[in-house]
């Protein structure tokens, strides 16, 4: 009546006379503009709660990075030091402190994926692999943990399992590993084993199941879907017991789901647990031969995989000096972590310049000859980023290769578009450093005297 517009439910029946020809048209209008009120309210809370979200995965993601670089310092001098003449006790020390030093990397690492996930910036390989190898590999991998507990650890591949498939072999390795781990960690004797299967193949998919059983502790009642959240461990005594952060798990759900799968748990207290998970692959390229395939299989540009603490050894002699491997720059404005890429660098074999920033760099490869640079990304002055392009105009066939601490992938892309080769993410260990320079400098190339700046 007074012209003001809102909005309104309407429910209308029609009304029929005696012969039941429809007369009239019964309806009731509802006032729903509260409802409207509260609809939206929500939404903006949800978009809110997304936003917040977000920002956190965000600051997690950056507080990881600047976690990296003293990290770097920390991790690159205890390998260092590790490398010289130590006492026995010193040694073990040593030791000790490298060992918690990649434990608390693979944390860092965790966490970052975590808040990747959450961030929406994982993105999905799909690349052809043999499920089967996968399962074995893991397995392999894995029986450094279980053979000195005394566990069997077996594994099962059904036949019908095609031998290759298209999907994030990675993702699907990362999974795995996380759940056989788990179950060899919280099993005290008797078993753990894999078995993959078939679930369902349909004309264009094939989805394939892995059960991983085990003989542990299992889960007391109720705590089955909890687990799957960050954080959350099954007892609060399990920390103190078993260590571990509660993410594990909460990143294989994010994993599985995020490639299409579902993943879930049968557990009986004391008797152990099931923790299933199933994943759709793709069908392999028809002309391929499988045998082919599988060498051709390519990681992604240099994206050395972060190092996880049970990778973390590698002895290295150092070589004679009086000859070099090729004479490497390296551009990095963190004097610790310059001293530290020097020295390993160095241990290798490698002649050894370092200059602190992207104009220094920028400089240096334009008096002298340099095989390949370590850039970092972030420097005062001139950024990785720059100095990079501008070293391409100059010398479009000198190696770059990015140094950073971060490790999002949105960054690696980046390092690759800006014209560097390749990618190194902090804390570089020695043995990463080792293939990166012996894929982009294969030859030894006698350079002259060691020199360490
Ligand atoms: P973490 O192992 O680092 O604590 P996870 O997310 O991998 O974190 O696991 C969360 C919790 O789930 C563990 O703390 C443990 O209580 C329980 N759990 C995981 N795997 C098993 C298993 N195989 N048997 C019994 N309990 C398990």
């Amino acid at each position: 009546k007074n012209g003001r517009e809102f909005p309104i439910s309407l429910d209308s029946s029609a009304v029929r006379d005696e012969n039941g020809r429809k007369f009239a048209l019964v309806g009731i209008a509802r006032d729903i503009t509260e409802r409207k009120r509260h609809e939206e309210e929500l939404i903006q809370a949800r978009e809110g709660a997304d936003a917040a979200n977000r920002a956190k995965s965000r600051f997690l993601a950056n507080m990881s990075h600047e976690i990296r670089t003293p990290m770097n310092g920390v991790l690159g001098m205890l390998q260092l030091l590790l490398e010289t003449d130590l006492t026995a006790e010193q040694q073990e020390y040593a030791d000790v402190a490298k060992n918690s030093g990649w434990t608390l990397l693979a944390l860092i690492d965790d966490i970052l994926d975590l808040s990747k996930i959450e961030a929406h910036k994982i993105t999905l390989e799909n690349l052809e692999f043999n499920p089967r190898q996968t399962v074995e590999d893991v397995v392999g991998l894995l029986h450094v943990q279980a053979d000195p507990k005394g566990l069997a650890l077996r594994s099962h591949v059904a036949a019908e399992i095609p031998p290759l498939l298209r999907g994030d072999e990675r993702r699907l390795r990362q999974v795995l590993t996380n759940l056989v781990g788990n179950a060899i960690k919280f099993t005290a004797q008797g078993e753990v084993a894999v078995y993959a299967s078939l679930e369902s193949q349909d004309g264009t998919k094939s989805t394939l199941k892995f059960a991983i059983t085990d003989t542990g502790i299992g889960l007391p009642p109720g705590q089955e879907t909890q687990l799957f959240s960050p954080f959350v461990q099954a007892d609060v005594s399990t920390t103190r017991k078993y260590g571990g952060s509660g993410l594990g798990l909460a990143i294989c759900k994010q994993l599985v789901e995020l490639m299409g799968g579902t993943i879930g748990i049968e557990s009986r207290q004391d008797q152990g647990s099931t923790f299933w998970f199933t994943v759709p692959l793709d069908p392999a390229a028809p002309a391929e031969r499988p045998d082919q395939k599988k060498d051709e299989r390519k990681p992604a540009p240099d994206a050395i995989s972060r190092p996880i603490a049970a990778k973390a050894r590698s002895s290295v002699r150092a070589l004679a000096t009086g000859e070099s491997k090729g004479h490497i720059l390296v551009a990095e404005d963190n004097a610790t972590n310059r001293l530290v890429a020097v020295a390993q660098l160095r241990k290798l074999g490698y002649r050894a310049t370092a200059v602190n920033n992207g104009a220094e760099a920028l400089e240096a490869v334009q008096q002298t000859h340099y095989d390949l640079v370590l850039m970092d990304c972030q420097m005062p002055l001139m950024d990785g980023f720059e100095a990079s392009r501008r070293i391409r105009a100059i010398q479009p066939n000198l190696t770059i290769i990015a140094v950073t601490a971060d490790a999002m992938p949105d960054d690696q892309d980046r390092c690759l578009r800006e014209g560097m080769n390749g990618y190194l993410a902090k804390p570089v260990a020695i043995h990463q450093l080792r293939e990166v320079l012996a894929k982009w400098l294969p030859a030894s190339v006698p350079t002259g005297n060691l020199v360490v700046q």
